[in-house]
């Protein structure tokens, strides 16, 4: 059977000490996963991300990053294209220093230019990164592209298969509620997950995954908000998955994203273990 793992996107709801010293609660509470937010921009000094990654070490927690939402690889601006490399050469440094084993983060939007067109640019954009960190001497980082919510942007499941096929130091971040979400509430059950791990281990030869889970509410345009795990009236169900998991065998970890954090974090993991025991 597979390790997994299952952890908060950020600091727990009723954490109330440093983010150095956060992973001694999320083991505490009986977690074992941890999401850095950098959302709004990279800020950990190197001291502190340095005290964090002992912290996780210490506490047997697996750390990842998620960089700045304001990233656009895909652009058809020099500028935005300019500030977008910098902010995830910032956060892969970041994530070399707390010791994050993935730098999660949203490719792009398509804008004005075709799918073909905004991966094309993506790709240029990567190859900057990857030169701007090779001349910074940062080594040990793995940027994971996220699956997206919205049809407005770069990053469909097979759009993520291709970046992380072309490079390097890249692998997949599945948000199953963006999947489902951009597809007009596409995953209903186990087929459903199995399909999309099928499709990864076929292209990417992957056993291992890191995703995102949270319910969701969408619109025609894709992802419009997050619920609850225990909120039965929005997908993708938790339940398919967790046995799709179990049957797999694979190593994944699962960020929880809905608005209790922790608390559902918890709920999926005792999920998981009541399906692992049948
Ligand atoms: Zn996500």
């Amino acid at each position: 059977m597979g390790n997994v793992k299952f952890g908060p996107a950020g600091n727990p709801i009723n954490y109330k000490g440093k983010t150095p010293s956060v992973c001694s609660y999320i083991n505490q509470i009986g977690l074992d996963a941890y999401e850095y937010q950098a959302t709004y921009g990279v800020r950990i000094s190197k001291q502190s991300a340095l005290a964090l990654k002992e912290n996780s070490d210490e506490n047997d927690v697996l750390v990842s990053m998620h960089a700045p939402y304001y990233i656009n690889l895909s652009s058809n601006k020099d500028d935005v294209i300019e500030r977008s490399v910098k902010r995830l050469v910032q956060a892969a440094k970041a994530s070399e220093w707390m010791g994050a084993y993935r730098t999660v983060f949203h490719p792009g939007f398509y804008t004005t230019y075709t799918p073909e067109e905004a991966m094309k640019q993506c790709k240029n954009s990567i190859k900057d990164i990857q030169e701007a960190l090779e001349a910074l001497g940062v080594e040990n980082y793995t940027l994971a592209p996220e699956t997206t919510g919205k049809k407005s942007q770069l990053g469909n499941l097979d759009e993520i298969i291709e970046i992380c096929s072309s490079f390097d130091h890249f692998e997949p971040t599945v948000d199953f509620a963006h999947v489902h979400a951009r597809s007009g509430g596409s995953i209903k059950n186990k087929t459903d997950y199995n399909k999309i791990f099928q499709k990864l281990e076929d292209a990417l030869g992957l056993k291992s995954l890191h995703s995102h889970f949270t319910h969701v509410e969408y619109t025609d345009a894709g992802e419009r908000k997050h619920h609850g795990v225990e909120d039965e009236d929005y997908g993708p169900p938790i339940e398919p998955l967790l046995e799709e998991i179990v049957e797999c065998g694979w190593n994944v970890t699962i960020i929880c994203e809905s608005p209790y954090l922790d608390y559902d974090a918890l709920i999926m993991k005792g999920l998981y273990q009541n399906i692992s025991k049948i």
